[in-house]
């Protein structure tokens, strides 16, 4: 049974299961979770995308009393991107349990905001193991409290070093405690630390077989001259719904960019040069299906979080092997398949052999079809309209189908999803639909008044 029925949680966490649309468990969360819930410690090897965020969440918010002000789970994270990931997890799974307070306390900032922060007791703190350590050596993080610990991707956590200051944080924090520890990877290090921390601990490991499945990984040996067209090809070929180019550098994902713009494919691109609301509209546009491709930089995509991602393509090879499972991992998440195929030249062949030492499995290799001239630009099903008015002016998703559907006369399946921000509404249009939607809402009004409205069409 993967329903998250059958686990009898209380019902504000019923309640934002429904609101953020999980409907069945990951089968990492149905191994985890009744055990998680029960108080026990586990020792879960999930990978990003298996759902293991949730997973421990749901545990941390069971057991949380939200009228007691005190801090009660701390969560260990290797990076700060995993650490405001989490939190944000966290935050939306805890919207229906009122007043949770939940801090994001990473190193490589100044301390002092920290211990102002801190002069608010939270309920629960996700940081990097070096800062939370600072912070309690300071005596600044009360853990008299504190009943479930989270270690997040705890092998990367000793890749980046960080297996003394946990050894440190451990003397300090209290007993009778639940531990949750989940890793991609067990070696014997890990073990060592779930000895350390854990008590009579739970292994949930998942039939490894059926977890790689899910991420079919494709490499092709291709020259640096040849790339941009076997892209191509590999696009009008496989035509997935939407997928992600990653490029190395911002030189390389505008050349991307323009090639596949020449083609009339719906691109977007993603690069670090872009400010806040670029990227926050580049990522509705992209979410919302307003494009087939976003070309994206490994900086700019932080923080990318599509669950329905059916193809990532590696335009350069990572420099790295994290980065490059990284990249791969924005695919074929909670459950569901995903397709990664990477452009290999022969320079770049030392990285595919690290790659492949890392996975510890042969690659498989494909061979780039002939582009097919005759194939259909990949063309987005819709685009999107950006109305300058949002939260601040009351405006509703409401408002906007309201709008859509009776004056300006489209039919409801013309309108795709509805992104309202503080102050700028973004609104899918069935492609079709585009002419009529636009001038309906310039010509009527939304909620009584004329707000500018704008096409942006990759
Ligand atoms: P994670 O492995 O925690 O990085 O989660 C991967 C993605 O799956 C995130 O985008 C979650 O929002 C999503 N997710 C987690 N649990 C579920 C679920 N039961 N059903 C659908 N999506 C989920």
């Amino acid at each position: 049974m993967n329903n998250f029925a059958a686990l009898n949680l209380i019902d504000p966490l019923t309640q934002a299961l429904a609101e953020v649309e999980y409907a069945q468990m990951t089968p990492v969360q149905a191994a985890a979770l009744p055990a998680i819930l029960a108080g026990r410690d586990v020792l879960v090897q999930a990978q990003t995308g298996s759902g293991k965020t949730a997973a421990f969440a749901l545990g941390l918010l069971s057991k949380l009393d939200a009228t007691q002000v005190r801090l009660q789970g701390l969560v260990l994270c290797p990076t700060r991107e995993l650490a405001d990931q989490v939190s944000r997890e966290i935050r939306r799974l805890a919207r229906f349990i009122p007043n949770v307070k939940v801090l994001t306390l990473c190193g490589g900032v100044p301390l002092r905001p920290h211990l102002a922060s801190l002069a608010h007791e939270p309920h629960i703190v996700v940081g990097t193991p070096g800062r939370l350590l600072e912070l309690i050596e300071l005596t600044a993080l009360p853990l008299k409290a504190l009943t479930v610990l989270v270690l997040d991707e705890a092998d990367r956590m000793l890749d980046r070093g960080f297996a003394p200051a946990i050894a440190q944080l451990m003397e300090h924090l209290p007993q009778p405690r639940q531990t949750l520890m989940f890793s991609a990877t067990i070696p014997p290090a890990i073990r060592a630390i779930s000895r350390g921390l854990q008590r009579a601990a739970l292994d949930v490991t998942l039939n490894v077989e059926s977890e790689d499945a899910l991420i079919e990984q494709l490499f092709f040996e291709v020259e640096p001259a040849q790339k941009l067209a076997a892209v191509t090809a590999l696009l009008l070929s496989y035509r997935p719904e939407s997928a992600v180019v990653f490029c190395n550098t911002r030189q390389v994902v505008r050349s991307v960019a323009d090639e596949l713009m020449a083609r009339q494919f719906s691109v977007l691109i993603l690069h670090g040069e872009l400010d806040q609301r670029e990227r926050e509209e580049m990522l509705v546009r992209f979410a919302n299906r307003s494009a087939s491709v976003l070309v994206a930089s490994d900086v700019a995509a932080r923080g990318l979080d599509i669950v329905d991602l059916p193809m990532v393509i590696n335009f350069d090879l990572a420099a790295d092997p994290d980065t490059h499972l990284h990249r791969v991992g924005r695919t074929g998440r909670a459950g569901r398949r995903g397709l990664a195929l990477s452009l290999c030249s022969a320079q770049e062949s030392p990285r595919a052999n690290l790659i492949k030492e890392r996975l510890g499995v042969a690659l498989r290799w494909g061979r780039v079809p002939a582009l097919a001239r005759a194939n259909a630009p990949l063309l987005a099903p819709f685009i999107t309209v950006a109305i300058d008015a949002g939260r601040q002016d009351k405006l509703r998703p409401g408002d906007l189908l309201g709008a859509l559907t009776g004056a300006a006369g489209l039919p409801a399946t013309a309108v795709g999803k509805i992104d309202v921000f503080p102050t700028r509404t973004y609104v899918a249009i069935a492609r079709a639909w585009q002419q009529r939607a636009v001038a309906g809402l310039r010509a009527g009004k939304i909620k009584g008044r004329n707000f500018r409205v704008r096409e942006l069409e990759a």
